[in-house]
């Protein structure tokens, strides 16, 4: 039986598709564009229905009166902020050390690397009617894939669902649900998504299944440097032994330690997220170009409650220059900002030096005392 029927507003031109209703009245009112006065044309009775109205640019979409629009905010690309500190592409880390360590001490930290690529994935659609709790079997969607998953072992696939649009979460509270885990004891039988409560919703309820493969990922050593006087090197940290910073009512001694990053572009492929283990450290930033003034006091990258998903390295190439930029998120602000504990007297600035105006500078978002 051909469930849905297909209709054409005869003023807006535009499509929609809807389950046939033969017990209720419908009113024949254009409910594809807002504001539209066209009356609805059945073109044809249909067995799948289309999965949205396609938006179209310069009208705004039907709603029903009451509801409130869904705000449909413009994607921001995350800013990456370049991590480099000097001309030689220095990476610094700052290490709490009770004593000053040697001068030839290093310090070795361990990264994750997941490559920044697209992963396959199959997608299942299933449209249900009525109370279910189960989802199984052959799709809804044209091409009738039997959905089929195993989520343990070595390689799990990983299960994504999506109930009208909402992701539910894999678990055991109400709202989430199970699937076969390879042991006797759990509740799911094989290649099935069992809902801990029975989704009960009027109307048709689209459910999409997400099934890919968890990025695989390898690990990477860096080994970093005990910063040492040395005037030959010129970055923004390279006459900076320690910084203080204030934690808790004290002042904490974070030891400086420097990693060019052209020293391990053997060990790093192009276009890979890094993800640092979590430590008491932190990178220090710095702007272009990278004079003592251009030292962030306030800002840093801190190795700790960083999430894979939002809070990472990148390490790509602009311009064909190799660069480690870090997302805007991983970035803590710091108050008081850090005292610089430096190897020589530095001389005041006196000749002026070029900004670079082709960089992102970022600015503390903590506010003191009331804001004018
Ligand atoms: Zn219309």
């Amino acid at each position: 039986m051909k469930k849905y029927q297909r209709l054409k507003c005869a003023t807006c031109k535009r499509d929609i598709d809807k389950l046939v209703d033969v017990t209720h009245y419908t009113p024949d009112q254009c409910t594809i564009t807002l504001g539209c006065e066209g009356r609805l044309q059945l073109l044809e009775y249909r067995s799948n229905a289309g999965i949205a109205v396609a938006p179209e640019v310069g009208v705004t979409d039907w709603r029903p009166r009451g509801s409130t629009a869904a705000q449909s905010k413009p994607i921001q690309e995350e800013q990456l902020i370049g991590l480099e500190t000097g001309e030689l592409k220095q990476l610094v880390l700052a290490v709490p050390f009770a004593t000053a360590p040697a001068s030839d001490a290093v310090v070795e930290l361990e990264l994750a690397v997941i490559a920044d690529a697209p992963k396959a994935f199959r997608q299942y659609v299933f449209r249900k009617e009525g109370s279910f709790s189960t989802i199984s079997g052959v799709e809804s969607g044209l091409e009738k894939k039997a959905l089929r998953f195993t989520a343990y072992g070595a390689t799990p696939d990983v299960i994504e669902v999506f109930v009208n649009g909402v992701k539910r979460e894999q678990g055991t509270d109400p709202e989430d649900f199970q699937v076969f885990t390879g042991s006797a004891t759990g509740s799911a039988p094989p290649n099935t998504i069992v809902f801990n409560t029975p989704i009960d919703a009027p109307g048709v309820t689209q459910v999409d299944i997400v099934v890919s493969k968890e990025a695989a990922s390898s690990a990477v050593t860096m080994t970093f440097l005990r910063n040492v006087a040395d005037g030959g090197r010129s970055g923004a940290y390279e006459n900076v032994s320690y910084v203080d910073r204030f934690m808790e009512g004290n002042w904490v001694r974070y030891y400086l330690f420097t990693l060019d990053l052209d020293d391990v572009t053997s060990e790093l492929k192009l276009n890979s997220i890094l993800v640092p283990q979590e430590r008491d450290a932190f990178f220090l930033l710095a702007r272009q170009p990278y004079t003592k003034v251009d030292r962030y006091g306030d800002i840093v990258v801190a190795l700790e409650d960083l999430s894979a998903e939002r809070d990472y390295i990148k390490y790509y190439a602009v311009d064909s220059v190799t660069t480690a930029r870090v997302t805007e998120s991983a970035l803590t602000n710091l108050y008081p900002p850090l005292r610089f504990g430096k190897f020589a007297i530095e001389s005041t600035i006196k000749t002026a030096t070029a900004g670079v105006e082709e960089q992102l500078v970022v600015d503390g978002r903590v506010i003191i005392g009331p804001d004018a």
